[in-house]
């Protein structure tokens, strides 16, 4: 490891107590938020919280620096994923560690890019910023990045100023990442009438509908591929479509009222899942219209499981792309395939890329770890972003941007 930060111990510490929060997306989290602003009350910080509607959740966003504009947000989140159904041979929610690794749900995704920031604030605090640096951590990333544009919009109203960009620190090996994929989840829903099997001729299965449908998306997605609608970027380098959840009838000898399946679409920048939505739509109107005559309680419904979230493409010659670059020592910007927060702050007006601590690789999986390398590059990454919010630009006022 290069020369240990002298923060790097004070992160661990931090990453620990944050990892024994098993806070899952969709749970309340006010306690690993607790945790947070108690942290940033000892540090004398002051903080805005975003609660949810129901008052058990909330975001929680700060500034550190200057009311001044031009800013970086450090974005991230506290929620992980569950650990059910996994096979692990560490403890879940108590940190281990092993040979330069840490162990542990959400060391990677992404708790300890939480843990690099909130060490840092006594360091931010010292360095007299002329820029300000804000944190914004959210909730319920995991199920659908459900409370990012809440917090965004919060932020908004929160701060006179204007900051300009947006780094979220998901796991990326600390490389910078200007593209990722949208993503949205849809629930489709097929409903006819029951009838004893022998009767196939007179009656509408449901189970049979939802393969005429199912065939749909998936030639839609190869569509996609030979029209030639590839960004090569990407990797697989066109939108995909995915079946992933399937429920339907009652039993062999009887004909199918009902049956029910999810599924996503992942699209690359310049597709559009609103349109693909649409044009499904089309389809299984034509469908309800062909069997409704025959067969009055025929219909089909999709629903989306939560708000579709945008993907990004920010363009290379953003000041935020070279400010990263810069800050990463690295040249060539990569793209990813998984959705984040950071089309959410995108489609806001901030110039957003990815750059976070661990390899998405060990995020989600069982003895999920992230190098303590990571971490130590992470707070090297952070000092040099301090230092560079300490020094006057020349090209100031952003303000257009957001
Ligand atoms: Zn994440």
């Amino acid at each position: 490891m290069k020369r240990e930060h002298r923060d790097i111990q004070k992160t661990i510490a931090i990453l620990k107590d944050l990892v024994a929060f098993s806070v899952l997306g969709g749970d309340s989290n006010l306690s690993i938020a607790g945790y947070i602003i108690d942290y940033l009350e000892e540090n004398q910080i002051s903080f805005h919280k975003v609660m949810n509607d129901r008052g058990n959740k909330m975001s929680v966003h700060c500034r550190i620096g200057p009311a001044r504009d031009g800013g970086v947000v450090l974005s991230g989140h506290m929620d992980v994923v569950t650990t059910e159904g996994q096979h692990w041979t560490r403890p879940e929610f108590t940190l281990t560690r092993e040979e330069g690794r840490l162990y542990g749900r959400g060391t990677t995704d992404m708790k300890g890019f939480l843990a690099c920031c909130l060490a840092m604030v006594p360091t931010l605090k010292k360095k007299t910023l002329v820029k300000p640096i804000y944190f914004a951590f959210s909730y319920d990333e995991e199920i659908g990045c459900l409370a990012g544009p809440d917090l965004i919009r919060d932020m908004k109203r929160a701060y006179v100023e204007r900051p300009a960009f947006a780094i979220i620190g998901e796991p990326t090996s600390m490389r910078t990442i200007t593209a990722e994929k949208g993503v949205a989840f849809f629930e489709t829903e097929v409903v006819s009438t029951a009838a004893h099997s022998s009767q196939v001729r007179n009656s509408l299965s449901a189970i049979e509908e939802t393969t005429y449908l199912i065939q749909w998306l998936l030639k839609k997605m190869d569509d996609f591929i030979d029209e030639g609608n590839i960004d090569p970027r990407f990797d697989p380098s066109h939108t995909t479509i995915h079946i992933g959840k399937i429920r339907g009838g009652t039993a062999t000898n009887i004909v199918a009222d009902h049956c029910l399946f999810e599924w996503d679409i992942r699209n690359i920048p310049k597709d559009s899942i609103e349109k693909i939505k649409e044009s499904f739509e089309v389809f299984c109107m034509q469908r309800i219209a062909k069997n409704k005559t025959v067969f009055p309680d025929f219909n089909i419904r999709t629903t989306a499981n939560f708000p579709i979230v945008p993907g990004l493409d920010t363009p290379l010659n953003e000041e935020i792309v070279a400010l990263v670059n810069g800050l990463t020592h690295s040249k060539a910007p990569g793209t990813v395939a998984f959705a984040s927060e950071a089309g959410q702050f995108s489609k806001e007006g901030f110039e957003t890329v990815l750059c976070g601590p661990g390899d998405m690789e060990q995020g989600h999986t069982a003895d999920e770890y992230i190098e303590v390398t990571q971490l130590n590059t992470c707070l090297y990454f952070l000092d040099r972003l301090a230092d560079w919010a300490k020094m006057e630009h020349k090209h100031e006022q952003k303000n257009e941007k957001v």
